[in-house]
């Protein structure tokens, strides 16, 4: 597909389920391409319609399995799947990661289920900027179902939760969960527990451990939603129907409380504001730079206040 393709033709071609314009068109937003905003404005007549889930969780703890199953589940339900796997650590570009997660390699040919990994690229919004971009794109080209997954919860440069409708963070037994999750402060962003490897010794004490933060936490974050607690062997596929259950039940509460729309109007929040200091970065380093050169040297020459220089630049 030539680069120059029209941005309304590729949102058209990517609506009629062609794979390559979906992947053009992220290619778009993760490059920061100057028809950005020609892309965004075509995209959000379309967008609203998906169900966006985050999964989450420490390295190893079965993420991409899992994801692969849970893709197999929604399809099972009919459900068109995209899946963006998060890897705020890697400053490799998305090909490379993929081809190493084998186990997504059961839906690469079902034109109806569209992953791609997205990394640091090193620009000036990054992963804040890009991620929600490519959700709308995702959104746009009509999955019924957007899946985030991000390693680890609590140091990552995406906050999926502020993405996400639904956030489900993954654990696993004998990683020392407890207290690691308490310092991350999954508690807070969990809708969903899963302790995965439940196969494994120890699942038992990671589900009392987190019953026992759950029970804790509960005065803060109110009674309303109980964060449910699912045991799964991703692996072999055990457990997937009761995380779909979890998923759905949370789904309707979203619903019946007024929180999804909560939860939508905060994800554009945080969209508007990554992408106003991207800008704004840009603008510092751009041809306009040059001020932020000059105003440094008088305020390192204590001739301005440093509150004094950045209103300067950017009033
Ligand atoms: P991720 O790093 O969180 O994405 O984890 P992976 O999905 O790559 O899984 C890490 C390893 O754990 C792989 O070798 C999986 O085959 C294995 N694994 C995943 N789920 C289970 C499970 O339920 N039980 C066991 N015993 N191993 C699992």
């Amino acid at each position: 597909m030539p680069a120059e393709t029209p941005v309304a033709e590729l949102v058209e071609r990517a609506r009629a389920g062609q794979a390559r314009a979906v992947a053009r068109l992220i290619s778009l937003v993760e490059d920061e391409s100057p028809r950005l905003r020609e892309v965004a404005a075509a995209l959000t007549p379309h967008t609203g319609n998906a169900v966006v889930l985050g999964l989450t969780g420490p390295p190893g703890v079965g993420k991409s399995t899992s994801t692969s199953v849970l893709v197999g589940a929604f399809r099972a339900r009919g459900l068109r799947v995209g899946v963006l796997a998060i890897d705020p650590s890697s400053p490799f570009s998305g090909g490379a990661l993929l081809g190493d997660r084998i186990r997504m390699h059961d839906h690469t040919t079902d034109p109806d289920v569209f992953i791609r990994s997205m990394a640091t690229r090193g620009h000036l919004g990054g992963l804040a900027v890009a991620t929600p971009q490519a959700l709308r794109v995702l959104d746009a080209a009509g999955y019924d179902v957007v899946l985030i997954e991000t390693v680890g919860v609590g140091q990552s440069e995406v906050d999926i939760v502020s993405l996400a409708d639904t956030t489900v963070v993954l654990l696993a037994p004998g990683m020392g969960d407890g207290i690691q999750a308490a310092k991350a402060g999954i508690l807070e962003v969990a809708d969903v527990f899963v302790v995965n490897k439940a196969d494994r010794d120890g699942a038992s004490e990671t589900v009392r451990d987190l019953k026992h933060m759950i029970s804790l936490g509960r005065r803060e974050l109110g009674p309303s939603w109980r964060q449910p607690i699912v045991r799964t062997v991703a692996s072999a596929g055990e457990g997937v129907a009761d995380v779909l259950a979890a998923l759905d039940a949370h789904r309707a509460w979203l619903e019946s409380h007024g929180e999804l729309t909560v939860r939508r109007e905060t994800r554009a929040a945080r969209e508007i504001e990554a992408i106003a200091v991207a800008s704004l970065r840009a603008r510092f380093a751009g041809p306009g730079g040059s001020a932020v050169a000059s105003l440094a040297k008088r305020v390192a020459a204590g001739e301005l206040d440093p509150y004094a220089a950045a209103d300067l630049l950017t009033g």
